[in-house]
């Protein structure tokens, strides 16, 4: 053992030591349709507009530590209802992240509950927060399994519930009642999250359900909407606890930079809600075209990615890959994404060279 080794031993805990980081492919020349991003860019009038805002923007000091004006602007342009207050963070991953460790406990460990397949942040920051993780397992059709995830809230007593509406990395939206179930068999021993990162595509929201849930906390980013780049996640819920999930976020956590973008592009939110329109129509058309290739299985999407089943997942990425397009391969997330790949929608041009690639991949040689 050299004295790094040594030195990693005796400091690093066992199960960070025991994990690997979070892994994300270098994608230079490759049709990118892995990571559910908007293809489309702002167009050339509004970036030269953006280029002056933020030549503008103080740089020297610390961001306006309350955020008040860019969380105006959220609440206003993004359906936040009014009396609620929105907490901010550098993405939703922190927000996760902020959420798990509020409530790991230090005298008696709390459990982080989600049904599986997920989002992969829900279980790593349950466990990086010093919490356990409990998944119940979807249904074959990756609907909610309601006998096993009321059980498993009985049983586990989980002081959050993580459930991605509509979920990653399936594309399906979850039942409303199975959802109100859920909320209720938390009832005042724990919270519900409801993920709402693909809101843009899906259009359908638990934002106005919060006056009758007060265990309900609704979370959303701008990612997907066309954003991914300046890191910008909020998440709502009864003023109460928001202040306590304030006591832990850490102060400036959302850059002066990513600050003066939001608030500009959020004036034009028209036209990132237009290219979701468009992502959405794709989708459909994309669908349309994927369940009619022989041995695929195209499942039932709200989100701008499709997951499908195909005879070979890994053969199919490899040849994907060759091609110069990137996907996701599902595979081995879970025991049910078996030979399941994810896809991104993107412009029609990048979906045909995706559809096309994926035909002589599927095609015997
Ligand atoms: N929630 C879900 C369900 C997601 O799929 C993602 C991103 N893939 C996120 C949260 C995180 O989004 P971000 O950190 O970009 O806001």
């Amino acid at each position: 053992m050299s004295s790094m080794d040594n030195l990693i031993a005796n400091v690093i805990r066992a199960d960070v030591r025991a994990n690997s980081a979070y892994v994300v492919p270098d994608a230079s020349g490759y049709i990118k349709l892995d990571a559910m991003e908007n293809p489309y860019e702002l167009p050339e009038a509004l970036r030269q507009e953006l280029g002056q805002r933020l030549a503008d923007a103080v740089l020297n000091r610390y961001p306006v530590a309350s955020y008040a004006t860019l969380k105006d602007k959220v609440k206003d342009k993004l359906g936040v209802p009014a009396g609620y207050d929105v907490l901010l963070g550098n993405g939703s991953d922190e927000l996760i992240q902020i959420v798990t460790t509020t409530v790991a406990n230090q005298e008696r460990r709390a459990a982080v509950l989600a049904p599986v397949p997920a989002f992969v942040m829900y279980a790593r920051s349950a466990q990086f927060a010093g919490a356990d993780f409990v998944s119940v397992k979807l249904k074959a059709d990756f609907t909610l399994d309601m006998e096993a995830m009321l059980a498993a809230i009985a049983l586990h007593r989980p002081a959050v519930v993580f459930l991605a509406y509509p979920n990653n990395p399936t594309g399906n939206l979850f039942a409303v009642e199975d959802i109100e179930a859920i909320l209720q068999a938390q009832g005042e021993h724990g919270l519900v999250v409801v993920d709402e990162a693909y809101h843009p595509f899906a259009r359908t929201t638990f934002m106005d359900r919060l006056g009758e849930f007060e265990n309900l906390i609704v979370m959303r980013t701008v990612s997907k909407l066309g954003l991914a780049g300046i890191r910008l996640g909020y998440m709502t819920a009864a003023p109460a606890l928001l202040d306590e999930f304030e006591k832990v976020r850490p102060p400036y956590n959302v850059n002066v930079l990513t600050q003066v973008a939001a608030e500009f592009v959020l004036e034009h939110i028209d036209v990132l809600d237009a290219q979701a329109a468009s992502i959405n129509a794709e989708r459909e058309k994309l669908a349309g075209e994927l369940a009619a290739l022989p041995g695929v299985e195209v499942f039932p999407s709200a989100a701008n990615f499709i997951a499908l089943r195909v005879p070979d997942a890994g053969a199919v990425c490899a040849k994907l890959l060759d091609e110069k397009v990137l996907i996701k391969n599902l595979s081995k997330m879970h025991g049910s994404l078996a030979n399941c790949i994810r896809v991104t929608v993107s412009t029609p041009e990048e979906n045909s060279a995706f559809l096309n690639a994926l035909r002589t991949a599927l095609t015997p040689a």
